[in-house]
């Protein structure tokens, strides 16, 4: 959930700025909010609310993972992190510093991560014409990848769902 109408932000370089943009919008900056803030870092990529409550329950048993469910969302509404939804399965989280585009490969399941100003000229003309507002983050772009369309082309009939 993101807060409608909130400016795209520049994202805090580290842990300390995030501390201090939670403390700034009046909430607490708590140690489990620390802790989950650093399991965000050292998980460097992405990783679903349940395996980040897992990362940090190794560590601090004592942080439920209701609790890492709820700061996540807040962390979201604070524009510090948010989620994408790269396939069927549960979402990834993310700190809102690594800015990219998700395009996952259909096929083979590939994760790619592009640089998000490619698709600036569609969001343009899409508002342009109709005022539509993309949100392109939240959710993947699906598609071939490189080495799939390639093998697609040398074996034809072949169906890619099933393993060589
Ligand atoms: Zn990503
Ligand atoms: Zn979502
Ligand atoms: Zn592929």
């Amino acid at each position: 959930m993101s807060v409608p109408g909130r400016p795209a932000q520049q994202a805090p370089a580290d842990i300390d700025e995030v501390m201090e943009l939670v403390r700034h919008e009046g909430g607490r900056a708590s140690t489990a909010r620390r802790v989950i803030l650093e399991a965000l870092v050292a998980a460097g990529g992405h990783r679903t609310a349940e395996e980040l409550a897992a990362d940090i329950h190794s560590g601090h048993p004592e942080i439920h993972q209701t609790t890492v469910y709820r700061n996540l969302e807040r962390f979201e509404d604070l524009g510090v992190a948010y989620h994408t939804h790269l396939g069927h399965g549960p979402a990834q989280w993310h700190l809102t510093g690594s800015r990219h585009q998700h395009l996952v490969c259909q096929y083979c399941g590939a994760v790619i991560e592009a640089d998000p100003d490619i698709l600036a000229g569609l969001e343009t003309t899409l508002h342009d014409r109709s005022g539509f507002e993309l949100d392109l983050r939240h959710f993947a772009i699906t598609g071939t990848c490189q080495s799939c369309a390639s093998e697609a082309r040398e074996h034809p009939i072949s169906d890619p769902s099933v393993p060589a």
